[in-house]
């Protein structure tokens, strides 16, 4: 992933992309006071670029930092990546950390850092091959209680059991794995929230113990707009039986139809292919009507 050609953002200039790097005593490295976003460009255009960049503000302030941009300046070094690289559809990592003044606990000393990087991560499937459904198992690990750990931001401190879980997961022959939380409700995927549908009724856990998507906001709207009624509520994994399809949101993960999880199996069909397509289509920059 190092040794790319391209450039990348950082700290205000554009470097080539093997030359970003940071020193190994950096604070973010070993205390994860690390914040970053995920977002996608289609057709040139950063999909809800300013709701990606209110959030990476919004999670350096949960863990205590200040990013020392604005969201206007974060948004046109978005652009800018996207411009030097040449990239149109591409997925984009602005990452904000504590530097590395001082290596210990404590972080208000060390300056933050901004990077952001772009490169090509397509849609690889159609329509028709994302229908088959991937297959989930059960992770072991459980999304902490929002007084044990600032859940919603999205800090890299979160994602060690995400990481332990996807590969569990893979390992075992699945594609991915899926959360319960603190309590035992359903949580979310490793790195996408999830949702169920049974025939116009769609049922999605509620998110207050783990990132409320971007993707998961923008599907709600569109399952509505689509006929479908939502409920955002906990979810008992038992209850799982109870449903036909099942999806997964994100924005690396788009909308991607489940086919099993643990015990359960579902199967894919209109439900999610009207979802795949009204994303597909949400996600496209708005032409400007000619005057
Ligand atoms: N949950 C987790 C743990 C994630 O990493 C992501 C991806 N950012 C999501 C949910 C979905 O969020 P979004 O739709 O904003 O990409």
């Amino acid at each position: 992933m190092d040794q790319r050609e391209g450039w990348i953002w950082f700290d205000g200039e554009l470097k080539p992309w093997k030359d970003a790097k940071i020193h190994v005593l950096t604070h973010g490295l070993h205390y994860a006071s690390c914040v970053f976003e995920g977002q996608r460009a289609y057709g040139g255009e950063v999909f809800k670029l300013r709701e990606h960049t209110e959030r990476l503000i919004a999670s350096g302030k949960t863990l205590d930092f200040t990013i020392p941009y604005s969201a206007d300046e974060i948004d046109a070094a978005c652009r800018e990546v996207l411009a030097k690289n040449n990239l149109v559809d591409a997925y984009m990592r602005p990452v904000a950390w504590r530097g590395s003044e001082e290596l210990s606990v404590p972080a208000r000393n060390n300056t933050v850092h901004l990077a952001i990087a772009a490169w090509v991560w397509p849609s690889y499937f159609s329509t028709e091959e994302k229908l088959k459904g991937i297959r989930l198992e059960w992770s072991k690990w459980r999304r902490p209680a929002p007084d044990t750990i600032p859940c919603k931001a999205k800090a890299a401190g979160l994602y060690m059991i995400c990481t332990l879980s996807k590969d569990a997961a893979m390992a075992n022959g699945y594609a991915d794995a899926l959360m319960l939380d603190y309590r035992g409700y359903v949580a979310e995927a490793t790195g996408a929230n999830v949702f169920f549908i049974k025939g116009k009724d769609i049922v999605t856990p509620t998110p207050d113990c783990f990132l409320d998507g971007i993707t998961r906001r923008t599907l709600i709207a569109l399952a509505k707009a689509n006929g479908f009624t939502v409920t955002e509520r906990h979810m008992k994994p038992e209850e799982l039986g109870d449903f036909d399809e099942c999806f997964l949101t994100g924005t690396a993960a788009e909308v991607t139809p489940v086919s099993q999880i643990g015990e359960f199996s579902f199967t894919p069909a209109e439900g999610c292919r009207t979802l795949i397509d009204a994303y597909s289509a949400e996600v496209q920059p708005k032409q400007v009507a000619a005057e």
